[in-house]
């Protein structure tokens, strides 16, 4: 289920400062020294509640709201609401992300050409946060690889990814030692590393029972291992970004050091001061620290590295080990139907009977994904046959591709909810055939009339359960 899904309706402003382990105590005040009480001060404090909206869905009003300033799409909510149970956000028009996070943003504008066509993973990417932030910032004919090592986290991702409604994304679980077919093909690779969590203390307090030196030795080692498979998937000056949310130097520091003696030429970001951002070295690295008492965010660290090095990159013939076929012609022109410019896409089926819609100006590199990569979402996924009838997939209606001229029913907040709670609602007048559900005139999913009644597309396992009687 989505950990989005998971918020309560308010989060309590804390008492007091969680009880710091002493060897984590002893470590900031060597490394905050006189501004040590500050940092435990901020730790007291009610997290900031900041969201990100999605520049391919147009509909939040955010005229009131304090912007992030290092994400012009990031805005700081007054108090923290219940997304769960506001439309907007199932409908994929923001994400819910800490500030310090959104950094990433302005390492992306500083460091990479985003206006053409790129190749980019992120390797650690569960729940989805980052790739969102990735799927907005690149250009649309770019390729967005978002690859999840536990099982167990994958669908989360796809299910934000696919509110996010981008059809140039693949979401894959693999290992990253096992992506070794993939050597030299990413001009961009972002390390989003499991870490010691030290800067999310304030916002998840089982973060502080997690640490001890040993798990930051721990997660230590595991990045280093992360990093050097991520090194080998990126081509000769592609960019590497290695980010944590933690302080500590034995992770940030160690690491960017690392980098810096294997291959890799760290780039140095231009921040403004009173950001309140800290310059972090290492001997031939520089990363920058967001800390709570300085920031309107959690901790968060980012450090930015060019490739020097060549890696031969692997040929895999794509026509070998193809798990898809075309689309039948017939099918195909009932299926274009749906897609506002079908033009762009060329049609597919999976083995079992998926049809899946691939960017044209990607599908070379999809096909050349499918044979090399254990795929778990791949394009767009559009639904599947049943004799004549088209169904459509919920990924379908939140897709930015879908055919925005589709019959569609607008909803009342409370008939939103409704949707979402899967009830089959009911109209004063008769409505027939598949139609959008939208709330502000953006797309929540399908339903389909019989009369005056409509049933309800939406995928069980999206159901919210909240109750919903004191928000309708
Ligand atoms: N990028 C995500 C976002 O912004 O929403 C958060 C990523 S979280 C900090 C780190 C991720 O790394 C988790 O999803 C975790 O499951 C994954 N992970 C854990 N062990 C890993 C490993 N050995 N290799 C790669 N990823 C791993």
């Amino acid at each position: 289920m989505n950990a989005n899904k998971r918020e309560s309706a308010k989060s309590p402003p804390l008492a007091s400062a969680p009880a710091l382990p002493d060897a984590f105590e002893e470590q900031m005040k060597a490394q905050l020294a006189a501004e040590f009480p500050a940092f435990q001060t901020a730790l007291t404090q009610p997290a900031p509640v900041s969201i990100r909206l999605n520049p391919r869905k147009q509909g939040y009003d955010s005229t009131d709201l304090i912007p992030v300033p290092w994400c012009a799409d990031g805005f700081y909510l007054p108090e923290r609401p219940s997304f769960t149970l506001d439309p907007l956000f199932q409908a994929g028009a923001y994400y819910v992300q800490e500030a310090s996070s959104m950094l990433l943003s302005e390492a992306l504008r500083q460091s990479v050409n985003l206006n053409r066509p790129l190749r980019a993973l992120d390797l650690c990417a569960a729940p989805g946060g980052k790739s969102t932030l990735l799927a907005s910032a690149l250009s649309p004919d770019s390729l967005l690889v978002c690859n999840e090592v536990i099982r167990s986290r994958v669908s989360v991702l796809r299910e934000n990814l696919d509110k996010w409604g981008c059809p140039n994304v693949v979401v894959t679980n693999h290992d990253p030692d096992e992506m070794t077919n993939l050597a030299g093909f990413f001009d961009v690779v972002l390390v989003d590393a499991p870490c010691s969590g030290e800067g999310l203390f304030r916002k998840d307090p089982e973060a502080v029972h997690e640490w001890s030196e040993a798990s930051v030795q721990l997660c230590s080692s595991r990045q280093k291992r992360i990093l050097s498979a991520a090194a080998n998937l990126l081509d000769e000056g592609g960019i590497l970004i290695y980010s944590t949310c933690t302080y500590n130097d034995p992770e940030n520091r160690n690491n960017m050091q690392y980098l810096a003696e294997h291959g890799f030429q760290n780039r140095a970001l231009t921040l403004p001061d009173d950001w309140g951002i800290v310059e972090k070295s290492s001997d031939d690295a520089v990363g920058y620290q967001c800390y709570p008492h300085r920031v309107r965010g959690e901790g968060f660290f980012i450090s930015i590295f060019r490739k020097k090095t060549f890696t031969a990159a692997v040929k895999l013939d794509a026509r070998t080990f193809r798990t898809i076929r075309a689309l039948r012609t017939r099918d195909t022109a009932s299926a274009a139907k749906w897609l506002q410019n079908p033009a762009d896409f060329s049609f597919w089926e999976k083995p079992n009977g998926a049809v899946m819609a691939l960017p044209k100006s990607l599908e070379k590199t999809f096909l050349f994904l499918d044979s090399a990569l254990h795929n778990k979402g791949f394009g767009l996924d559009m639904g599947q046959f049943k004799g004549q009838d088209f169904i459509p997939s919920h990924a379908l209606a939140l897709s930015t591709a879908v055919n925005q001229s589709l019959p569609a029913i607008e909803l009342s907040k409370e008939n939103a909810l409704r949707y979402f709670k899967k009830e089959n609602l009911v109209f004063d007048t008769p409505v027939s055939g598949w139609l959008l559900a939208q709330y502000k005139g953006l797309n929540l999913g399908w339903v389909k009339g019989v009369g005056n009644r409509v049933n309800n597309y939406l995928p069980k396992d999206w159901r919210i359960r909240m109750d919903i009687k004191e928000y309708v």
